[in-house]
């Protein structure tokens, strides 16, 4: 009698296009579906992305339940030492998980791989979160591009992306005990990823984690929203752009599906798409400069002078800068989890240029409060920010928040919205500060 399999369910929570779960369901045995929350998950998650995880891993538990009879088991402490008490116990076929690219996970699952295959003849990972997987696409002198448009280019001449596939077809499993080893398996409610104070109420109105969710927002873009997205998606009062983010980030939905489903020919497909290209390009480029997460790409940057400046740094994570498009970003963000990207661009000019507070302190606040929180995509959007990236905003350039405010919410719904009692009173001389920043640039520059 073969063994089961395993299936580690990390960042790919859905059952469709995912191909490690696939791969253990053709083997017809029993599986055993397991999350782990070990260290590198904890120090990774914030506060806003563990409410989302936990409806998340709600609502995979209940579908495996549902459609083939299987309990995702959780456990909590080492991934090597339970994946490899689960292999001692049940000797299984296989064990089987969705590639992640982050530093520390590399570090961890290189090892993992390494000790399960001592014991397991079949120990694979699969790619079920990008296109174009970071050694994939590299420029012709075989090095990683740092720069978004050719990157994109050689990603779209390169060849075929895989067809999506369904969710296997619902069965009834075989049930393997797995809380049978010595490391406990958990509760979901033990792992206390929602909050002890209720500041994530209106989080619900929001959102709808889980691969149900994901599939809504999908199907609510490409109905509603996808006719408007190119012109609209730099507005942010207009709700133009699909809110995948962190449907996408947690793996409830396949990049392969948006792109069978948008196949790049008209415009507004080639445009949503290179968006997504931005997100292949984030992942790349942590994979390759794994040190950038806390350091700044372009070296001459380790020698900026920012600003220490606890009470700035406060309002604007308050939203009380006084200057309407940050405040209304930031209370956004408070309150959704979730914040448009033009406004995401324009609050980190603010803190990294008007404020000169380093882009570190911004990133940092952005992985505790973001629903999205992704270390690839975040790191890449406060460098850019910070002009320290790759193919960042130079930094010399420095938006006007007011004109930016002006610009992209011209009647001020975006701002009524979220502050609706606003008083005018900037912490900063915005002219002022624009000349601190370009000081400090020459500085740096010597
Ligand atoms: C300072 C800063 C920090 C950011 N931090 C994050 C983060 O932690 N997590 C995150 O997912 N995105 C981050 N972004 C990128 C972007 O703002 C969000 O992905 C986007 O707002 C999500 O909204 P949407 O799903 O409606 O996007 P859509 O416009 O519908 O785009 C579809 C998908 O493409 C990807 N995408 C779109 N724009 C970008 C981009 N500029 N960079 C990378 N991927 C992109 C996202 O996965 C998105 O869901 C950040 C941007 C900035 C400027």
């Amino acid at each position: 009698m073969p063994g089961p399999s395993i299936v580690w369910f990390r960042r790919d929570l859905r059952l469709h296009d995912n191909p490690a779960f696939q791969a253990a369901y053709k083997r017809n045995g029993a599986i055993i579906p397991v999350y782990i929350w070990d260290d590198v998950e904890e120090r990774a998650t914030g506060a806003a992305s563990r409410w989302w995880l936990y409806h998340s891993l709600t609502s995979l538990q209940k579908d495996l339940q549902n459609f083939y009879n299987l309990s995702l088991t959780i456990y909590r402490g080492d991934a090597l030492k339970i994946l490899s008490q689960l292999t001692d116990v049940f000797c299984p076929q296989a064990i089987y998980w969705g590639r992640l690219y982050e530093p520390s996970t590399r570090r961890r699952d290189e090892k993992i791989k390494e000790s399960l295959s001592e014991d397991c003849e079949d120990v694979r990972s699969f790619n079920s979160s990008l296109l174009f997987e970071p050694w994939m696409v590299l420029n012709n002198e075989g090095r990683p591009f740092q720069v978004f448009t050719p990157y994109w280019r050689k990603c779209l001449a390169s060849g075929s992306i895989e067809k999506p596939t369904a969710a296997p077809p619902k069965e009834n499993r075989k049930v393997v005990d797995s809380k049978k080893i010595s490391v406990p398996a958990i509760n979901l409610e033990d792992l206390k990823l929602r909050p002890k104070i209720p500041w994530d109420k209106n989080f619900y109105k929001f959102w709808n984690p889980g691969e149900a969710g994901a599939q809504k927002n999908w199907n609510t873009f490409l109905k509603d929203r996808k006719k408007n997205y190119s012109e609209g998606r730099d507005f942010p009062a207009l709700a133009s752009t699909s809110e995948l983010s962190p449907h996408l980030h947690f793996g409830e939905i396949s990049p392969r599906q948006l792109w069978w489903e948008m196949k790049p020919s008209s415009a507004v497909q080639n445009v949503f798409l290179k968006e997504v290209g931005w997100r292949e390009f984030a992942h790349q480029l942590l994979y390759h400069f794994p040190q950038t997460s806390n350091e700044p790409l372009r070296e001459e940057f380790k020698k900026f002078p920012w600003r220490e400046d606890s009470k700035g740094l406060r309002a604007w994570q308050r939203g009380e800068t006084g200057f309407p498009i940050v405040d209304a970003g930031m209370r956004q963000l408070w309150q959704t989890g979730w914040m448009h990207n033009r406004v995401r661009m324009i609050v980190a000019s603010f803190l990294v240029k008007d404020l000169l507070i380093d882009w570190r302190k911004g990133a940092e606040w952005f992985m505790d409060t973001l629903v999205d929180a992704d270390l690839a995509n975040n790191t890449l959007g406060w460098q850019w920010a910070g002009g320290c990236g790759a193919d960042a905003a130079p930094y010399f350039r420095v938006f006007n928040p007011m004109l930016q405010g002006e610009k992209f919410d011209p009647n001020e719904d975006y701002i009524r919205r979220w502050v609706p009692d606003m008083k005018l009173d900037p912490i900063v001389d915005h002219k002022k500060a624009r000349e601190r920043a370009l000081q400090a640039f020459a500085k740096m520059k010597g």
